[in-house]
């Protein structure tokens, strides 16, 4: 497969593959992703995204199939343990000349990686995240991390201890 020259703008010049129209170019680039992309997610990019995708002509706008992948440091959203993931995020999009609302544009020749990624990625930011699939996290009654440690606490006190009533009949 010919391999797309990216430059250090992380902007793909598209001449070469409209001279090759219909043909698969490789594209392999990095991007550092500012920390405000996260939004309000407590999270942190513990790296560039990387993109690995192709991009190919045809009549008048440039496909990008391919994936991107981003560290990141999530915060558990069950027991707010921190850990560490890989965001993978499969990538199928079209880059049009015109603005039509769906689609990113062409800059003229150009297509401009660092607002596709970027936009991207933000868009798929969980707004989620678990440190493993049973989190158990954190026990209302004690305070304790539940995946760490095993507590005696009973948990849905309030439905089913003989306070609860005594609870309501106070207030
Ligand atoms: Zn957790
Ligand atoms: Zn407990």
């Amino acid at each position: 497969m010919k391999h797309a020259s990216i430059k250090a703008d992380n902007t793909l010049d598209i001449k070469p593959l409209i001279a090759f129209a219909g043909e698969s170019f490789e594209v392999c680039l990095e991007k550092e992703l500012p920390s405000n992309l996260m939004g309000n997610n407590p999270y942190k990019f513990m790296g560039p995204a990387k993109l690995d995708a192709t991009a190919r002509y045809n009549e008048g706008s440039v496909e990008i199939k391919g994936n991107i992948i981003v560290p990141i440091k999530y915060v558990c959203s069950k027991c707010g343990a921190p850990f560490e993931e890989n965001l993978f995020i499969d990538i199928n999009e079209k880059i049009v000349e015109n603005d039509d609302d769906e689609h990113f544009m062409l800059l003229g020749d150009l297509v401009d990686f660092n607002e596709i990624i970027s936009q991207i990625v933000a868009l798929n930011i969980p707004t989620m995240a678990l440190c493993r699939k049973n989190c158990k996290g954190i026990c209302p009654v004690c305070g304790k991390n539940r995946n760490e440690e095993d507590c005696s606490c009973q948990l849905n006190i309030g439905a089913t201890s003989p306070f609860s009533y005594l609870k309501d009949k106070i207030k």
